[in-house]
């Protein structure tokens, strides 16, 4: 699997080529608001590493998902999404074609915030 790929928008993201509003940077991954929001708080938390969907994670990335897992409470409450169990969020990961997965870099969308939601 590629470390990155030239033609990945999400790669270029990462790598600062293209802008995006960051919520999170570490050497692992990076968090950024969706361009186009679901709901009040909805941000990407995005890996480094370009891994293209959630069906290419094996064994050799459970540290990788065990960070990101562990983060995204963390974040989602920094970004307003509020307390277990009347706030709360939704992490989703798309993927594939019949998943509704747009852009091939795997990435954990994080939603919440007031209903209702313009989606879900
Ligand atoms: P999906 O691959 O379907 O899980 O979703 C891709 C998500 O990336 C969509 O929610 C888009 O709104 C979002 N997106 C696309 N381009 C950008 C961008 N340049 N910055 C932030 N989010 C983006
Ligand atoms: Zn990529």
């Amino acid at each position: 699997m590629t470390v990155s790929d030239p033609n990945c928008l999400f790669c270029k993201i990462v790598a600062g080529q293209i802008p995006s509003k960051t919520v999170h940077e570490d050497d692992h991954v990076r968090a950024f608001h969706d361009i186009n929001p679901w709901a009040p708080v909805h941000f990407l938390v995005v890996p480094k590493l370009h891994i293209p969907s959630m069906a290419h994670v094996g064994p050799e990335h459970a540290a990788l998902m065990g960070h990101v897992m562990t983060l995204i409470p963390r974040l989602a409450a920094e970004q307003g999404c509020r307390p277990y169990p009347e706030g709360g969020f939704r992490i989703v990961a798309n993927t594939g074609a019949e998943g509704g997965q747009e852009i091939h870099h795997l990435h954990f969308h994080v939603m919440g915030g007031p209903r209702p939601w313009l989606r879900g």
